[in-house]
């Protein structure tokens, strides 16, 4: 029997261990390590932002996955050692024959002077929530909505490029949110 790692319980690493489990059954042993304890699709963060839909609504417990039979560990992974093939978390290690590194991106928001004091950040589901609030107490003013200046760029064939227009479709849409309430937006 062999013992698959697969770090990052995020797309990548659910899917990873859910197409395993169906192509592998219980033949080998799977780990599912993540610091976070529940999954959300990034998309569901525009409902939330819009207060269609609550945050609970749209989590998932990712040990749900363990009555597939696939171990999920709740902590942070802080080394990984290829010599040793182990992967080293907060209180334990793990052996591994094989892994999977599934951690996506690290947000960097000291990048942009002030965006922490001042900004809210629809890429997480936590800042999506306090958009949501604040939107509940915003009558009239300014909302300015930061995005990289390439996400307006068009590729080779004058197409803009699927991640491109989902943020501008965030915009579009939370625009129309306000015109529905008579709310005042200039961005
Ligand atoms: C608002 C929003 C809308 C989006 N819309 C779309 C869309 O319409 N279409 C589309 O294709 N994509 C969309 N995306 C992008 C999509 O969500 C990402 O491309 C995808 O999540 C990347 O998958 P991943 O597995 O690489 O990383 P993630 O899904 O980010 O998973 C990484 C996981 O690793 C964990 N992790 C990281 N470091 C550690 C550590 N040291 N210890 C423990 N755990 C750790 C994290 O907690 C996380 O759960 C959207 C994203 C957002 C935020």
């Amino acid at each position: 029997m062999s013992q698959i790692i697969i770090l990052g319980a995020g797309f990548g690493g659910l899917s990873s261990a859910n197409e395993l489990h169906r192509l592998l059954g219980d033949k080998h042993k799977i780990i599912l390590i993540d610091r976070k304890k529940k999954f959300s699709v990034g998309a569901s963060n525009l409902w939330v932002m819009l207060g269609k839909r609550s945050r609970e609504s749209c989590e998932k417990e990712i040990s749900l996955i363990e009555n597939k039979g696939i171990k999920f560990v709740n902590e942070d992974i802080v080394d990984i050692n290829t010599d040793e093939k182990r992967v080293y978390t907060t209180t334990n290690y793990f052996k591994y024959d094989y892994l999977i590194i599934a951690l996506g991106t690290e947000l960097y928001p000291e990048a942009v002077m002030g965006f922490k004091e001042s900004a809210l950040n629809l890429y997480e589901m936590a800042g999506a929530h306090d958009i949501s609030q604040e939107i509940e107490k915003f009558y009239r003013g300014r909302i300015v909505i930061l995005m990289r200046q390439d996400f307006f760029l068009m590729n080779t064939s004058g197409i803009m490029e699927e991640g491109r227009m989902s943020v501008l479709l965030y915009a579009l849409l939370s625009h129309s949110h306000y015109l529905q309430q008579e709310k005042q937006v200039v961005s």
